[in-house]
């Protein structure tokens, strides 16, 4: 399914990188990932967005309650971000694959010095086989000069080094016709073409789902894709391979 392409994104969700209840690295599911990605990684450019920092550093910031305050969640991704890195590092390394750490802003996306900077960077890195290891820089970014959510920002790393495919490893297939928590006969729409106000309003309904960015900022995510010619697969991260068993049954692919 993803042998066409070479430039290939994947975003990580917290949920499925970090256990919700003991908030540490979920290491088996890791490792089966690396393993997918060291089979692709050979003749394709891989580059990983991974959320995940506030919820490793909630630990020890206010004692693992709901973190609410701004500060609070910086404070947890200052402390989150280098157990992250550690753990890339420690895992890919096991297949002799390099890594980097690349922390960017919404700035860093949007004011045209920095956006060629970064891309320069970035494909730096991949012309030297190592894998960029992509998140927000929590820590700096303020409320109103913030992503928030990995989606987007995963789909503007994909439009800035002109990658051909975005996964994003949901903890569901897909996006369905209503929500399948709600309803039985909820369908999931296999292949898009086009996001209209339609497929938005099923986002919208499928809301409650999912943690942070939900459905809706995955399709945002899409139709940046979209706009740039690169496809994006939402899919199913709980899979024993998550990337191996991507098939189009599986998943739901926007089409650029
Ligand atoms: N940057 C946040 C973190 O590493 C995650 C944002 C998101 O939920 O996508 O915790």
């Amino acid at each position: 399914m993803i042998n066409k392409y070479k430039k290939i994104v994947i975003k990580i969700g917290s949920s499925s990188i970090v256990n919700p209840k003991t908030k540490k690295i979920n290491s088996k599911w890791m490792s089966r990932l690396c393993k997918d990605i060291d089979k692709y990684q050979k003749d394709k450019s891989i580059i990983i967005v991974c959320s995940g920092a506030i919820a490793l550093g909630s630990n020890i910031i206010k004692k693992n309650k709901n973190l609410r305050k701004l500060e609070d969640k910086q404070a947890a991704a200052s402390i989150g971000q280098i157990e992250l890195a550690h753990q890339w590092k420690k895992h890919l390394k096991k297949n002799k694959i390099n890594i980097a750490q690349v922390l960017i802003t919404l700035e860093d996306s949007e004011v045209r010095r920095r956006y060629l900077n970064a891309r320069k960077t970035i494909n730096t890195l991949l012309q030297n086989k190592v894998i960029p290891v992509i998140n927000e820089n929590d820590t700096v970014a303020t409320e109103e000069i913030r992503y928030g959510d990995n989606d987007r920002l995963a789909a503007r790393v994909a439009q800035m080094i002109d990658a051909d495919l975005l996964i994003l490893l949901s903890d569901v297939d897909g996006l369905y016709d209503k929500n399948p928590n709600k309803n039985k006969d909820a369908k999931k729409i296999k292949e898009i073409f086009k996001v209209n106000k339609f497929i938005e309003k099923m986002a919208n309904d499928q809301k409650s789902i999912l943690g942070s960015g939900g459905m809706v900022t995955k399709i945002a995510a899409a139709k940046i894709c979209m706009n740039n010619g690169c496809d994006t697969i939402i899919t199913n991260g709980e899979k024993i391979h998550p990337l191996s068993s991507i098939s189009k049954l599986n998943s739901s692919i926007f089409f650029a």
